[in-house]
């Protein structure tokens, strides 16, 4: 069986879930929906995604556009099993309304809160919580890979306390009217919202966040200081756990990966997705052990992370694969990521 996979909301998130989903061999792509016509429309169109008339837009822009539109999203709902819904912070919360009306299955992303579904899904985390649900959310890119990196040292370690510090970048490579240009920002909620949001994944995981945004497009940073319950051996079984998991990328000190300009340079070089970097980015000498004490800095590419997660929170919702671990081997082969 195929599923039938609907796209509401094609931007960032969504352009980059369609790909996905054209990719894998258990689903089918049915339609986009997008309110306006842009490039990206164009481009879908040449992807030979059909197109369809979402939220507020209007038929004659896109005629103007010389774009095809294939029906309204009601009709794209009609024909999909499962809609995953990539439209901005909030607006997903009222398009519940349109999917309850359609009868269909549902994922939502992260910019929702957390009630919008029945469970908050990381498919290292906790794949089987999502299969048979009928509305799962996707946790936003700062809590999935805080997430990937707590299913990696929780159950071998056990954790005491865990802190973060996130510095946040401050928009998307194509958002030009969001900011700073100049200065650090700190985030006045103390702690950030981003531990009870791992929560969501981890309850009762002892978790604190702080955040800061910076002046940078290409990915978040976040710096680790974790207590763990025991203490591992030397950081090598630290930097062997990571390299063991999936969805990790280490980069070794002869890459000479500074910082993200270097990880995003590689990721355009190896040419998946968008120049996509879908694993949490760590580097070997950017992981440290201090008696209990883990340290590590993470980089996340804000604009794919939660890519493959879609991916496989569709295959959970639909049974298609065993488990956890043989989704996200699936997922990962049909994007491109080496085993
Ligand atoms: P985006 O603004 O890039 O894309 C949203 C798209 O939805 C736009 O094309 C917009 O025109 C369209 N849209 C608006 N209203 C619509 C409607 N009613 N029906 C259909 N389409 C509509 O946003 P994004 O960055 O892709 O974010 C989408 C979701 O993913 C949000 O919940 C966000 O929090 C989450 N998310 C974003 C990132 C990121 O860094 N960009 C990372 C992880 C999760």
């Amino acid at each position: 069986m195929r599923v039938r996979v609907a796209i509401n909301g094609y931007g960032t998130i969504g352009k980059r879930v369609a790909d996905a989903v054209a990719k894998q061999p258990d689903m089918e792509l049915v339609g986009v929906a997008k309110t306006r016509p842009s490039f990206e429309a164009e481009r879908a169109v040449e992807k030979g995604f059909p197109l369809y008339l979402g939220g507020e837009g209007k038929a004659s822009d896109f005629d103007a556009a010389g774009l095809k539109i294939a029906g309204t999203v009601a009709e794209m709902l009609g024909k999909a099993d499962v809609v995953v819904d990539a439209t901005p912070d909030k607006v997903g919360t009222e398009n519940r309304k349109l999917y309850d009306a359609a009868h269909i299955r549902a994922i939502f992303q992260g910019g929702e809160k957390a009630e919008v579904a029945e469970v908050s899904f990381n498919a290292l985390a906790n794949y089987a919580a999502a299969k048979g649900k009928r509305r799962v959310r996707v946790v936003s890119c700062n809590t999935t890979g805080i997430s990937r990196a707590v299913s990696v040292l929780l159950p071998r370690w056990g954790v005491d306390r865990w802190d973060v510090t996130l510095v946040r970048r401050a928009a998307d490579p194509s958002e030009s009217k969001k900011g700073p240009i100049n200065g650090i920002l700190p985030t006045f909620q103390l702690p950030s919202h981003h531990g009870p949001d791992v929560r969501t994944i981890f309850p009762g995981l002892p978790i604190s966040t702080t955040a800061v945004v910076v002046p940078t497009t290409l990915m978040h940073v976040h710096a680790n200081r974790v207590r763990l319950h025991s203490a591992p051996k030397d950081v090598g079984e630290i930097l062997a756990a990571f390299r063991a998991t999936p969805r990790f990328r280490l980069f070794s000190p002869w890459e000479h990966v500074d910082g993200t300009p270097q990880v995003m340079e590689f990721a355009r070089g190896r040419g998946l997705g968008s120049g996509d970097l879908f694993e949490n980015a760590l580097w070997q000498d950017g992981v440290g052990l201090d008696g209990a004490d883990a340290f590590f800095f993470q980089a996340i590419h804000q604009e794919s992370i939660t890519v493959p997660e879609n991916i496989d929170a569709i295959r959970a919702m639909f049974d298609l694969a065993p488990d956890g671990a043989e989704s996200i081997a699936m997922t990962d082969r049909a994007l491109g990521l080496r085993a």
